[in-house]
């Protein structure tokens, strides 16, 4: 049967992205998109993930070799405010994402764990967007945090994420739905159904993200699961695709060429961050990391 590829793109994508797409498993390339010419491969690092004992060693050495990102942890982040604006103060770097951090978890089955959920979240919220920061990530439950059944659940999120994103919209940032793989969180597994429940809330304070390392499990195409969350997406965890190591350690299976394909053509202008540990000395595998995302990006 012949399939009517633009409608059923239509159906699916924004009207950038499938001006672009050519057909979603074509290897049309469309040099002509802005969103190619534009969009920059920018590279953060989680703090745990940078070699060095203080935060500005760690600092000196991912900006020497032009990471533009740190992605923080939420737990406490209200009493790091002035550490970290003095640390960034004279520095190109920028705080991309918040990862998580907050207390208890939202789609519970106790409604005094939601609220404590809630509220940590604004406590993060506010420190978040005094930062600058892109977003704060959330998993909804992880599977041992006991949560109320799938149906109930979504409608109860889509509900806190309009709270959250408009509290977050007022602190000038926003939430982050991550969507993890089947081993961490069964609720919510691929970036399109992040990005649907996203739509839903219809909040601009409301976002979903994409992680490399979740998705090598979940997802049929990076590239897809990208397109399929065009605007909506605004934040991109990375690691190597075998032992969520540093990018290039599982050697082959670390191509993320397929997917920066989709970022480009979505026109993303956000951060791609390493969430991961490494095998060798991060002084060498971060360097020999960034090299290998930054001839990906160009291949892309
Ligand atoms: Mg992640």
């Amino acid at each position: 049967m012949a399939i009517d590829r633009r409608n059923f793109l239509g159906t699916a994508f924004s009207g950038a992205a499938l001006a672009a797409s050519g057909g979603l498993f074509s290897s049309f390339r469309s040099e002509s998109h802005s969103g190619r010419r534009h969009t920059k491969l920018k590279i953060s690092c989680q703090e745990g993930v940078a070699p060095g004992k203080e935060l500005n060693e760690k600092l000196d050495f991912i900006e020497s070799l032009g990471i533009v990102g740190i992605e923080f942890g939420g737990r406490g982040l209200e009493k790091r405010i002035d550490e970290i604006q003095l640390a960034l103060k004279n520095r190109k770097l920028k705080v991309s994402a918040i990862c998580a951090g907050f207390e208890g978890w939202l789609i519970s089955d106790d409604p005094a764990i939601q609220k404590k959920c809630m509220d940590s979240m604004k406590v993060i919220l506010g420190a978040a967007g005094q930062l600058g920061s892109t977003g704060v990530i959330f998993v909804p439950a992880f599977n041992n945090q006991k949560s109320l059944p799938d149906k109930e659940a979504r409608e109860l999120l889509i509900a806190q994420m309009q709270e959250l994103g408009e509290y977050a919209l007022q602190n000038k940032t926003r939430i982050l739905l991550e969507p993890l793989n089947r081993e961490e969180c069964y609720f919510c597994r691929q970036v399109a159904d992040g990005a649907a429940i996203v739509r839903d809330v219809n909040n601009a304070g409301a976002a979903v993200m994409g992680d490399f390392w979740h998705m090598t499990r979940e997802e049929t195409n990076d590239r897809a699961a990208f397109l399929s969350a065009g605007d909506y997406l605004h934040h991109v965890h990375i690691a190597s695709r075998k032992r969520r190591k540093m990018p290039g350690e599982d050697g082959e299976a670390d191509n993320y060429t397929n997917g920066f394909r989709g970022l480009k053509e979505i026109n993303y202008q956000d951060f791609v961050s390493f969430e991961c540990g490494s095998v060798g000395d991060s002084k060498i595998t971060l360097p020999a990391a960034v090299k290998l995302m930054n001839e990906q990006w160009k291949k892309a």
